[in-house]
């Protein structure tokens, strides 16, 4: 996983048996944040140690009925190796930094965007042009993680210099500064970070590890 040099925490991190968590932004806070908030890469580390979601969850809720959650909001991403090495099921932990925080099972592709600007609109676009990516008349592994680096590069029709809609932003208040893919089957973890804007097409890096199967419970 990729360390925040800053807070020490990671936005992003998988395990030998092929469990991604990886934490966004929150939309546009109910409340306004906290000014010593700590760091939401924390909690990553922190929710790795839990058996299942339903734990991670569990966690959460506790901290925020002590009043003890005291991260900015987010939304916690979170997708799980099938026990046949197929199959994978994700969800989503969001937290808008007031109520409790929920729980929501993902379906098939798709996209989380954060967006402190206009939530509604760039998740609809994004979704609308990675849709086309997720229809591939194609299975093949290789094919599509090609096709969805070159989505993470694109910017939109209307935005050749990367505006709000873009996947890969290049706005002044905020921008793309990195690229990290996870790609975990059966056999193999890999995570690959690219430094940079996508679309300046930095080398990739790849770390591996050999999937261990099962979690245990
Ligand atoms: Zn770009």
């Amino acid at each position: 996983m990729p360390l925040d040099p800053d807070a020490g925490g990671t936005w992003i991190r998988v395990d030998e048996y092929g469990r991604s968590l990886c934490i966004l932004n929150g939309d546009q806070p109910v409340v306004p944040p906290p000014s010593e908030a700590p760091s939401r890469g924390t909690l990553v580390l922190e929710l790795s140690e839990c058996a299942t979601l339903t734990e991670m969850h569990h966690l959460l809720k506790g901290r925020h009925a002590d009043g003890l959650l005291a991260q900015r909001a987010f939304k916690l991403l979170i997708a799980e190796l099938g026990a046949n090495g197929l199959s994978a099921t994700a969800a989503l932990i969001e937290w808008n930094g007031r109520d409790v925080p929920r729980l929501w099972p993902l379906e098939g592709p798709c996209v989380l965007v954060s967006s402190a600007f206009d939530p509604a609109g760039v998740s609809a676009y994004r979704q609308s042009t990675f849709s086309c990516l997720s229809s591939m008349p194609t299975t093949d592994p290789d094919a599509l993680a090609a096709a969805q680096s070159l989505w993470h590069a694109s910017h939109a029709e209307d935005e050749p210099g990367g505006g709000t809609l873009s996947v890969c932003m290049h706005r002044e208040e905020a921008s793309t500064v990195s690229f990290t893919a996870v790609r975990v089957d059966a056999h193999r973890v890999q995570m690959t970070y690219q430094a940079g804007a996508p679309c300046e097409g930095a080398r990739p890096v790849s770390v591996f590890l050999d999937t261990r199967g099962s979690r245990r419970r």
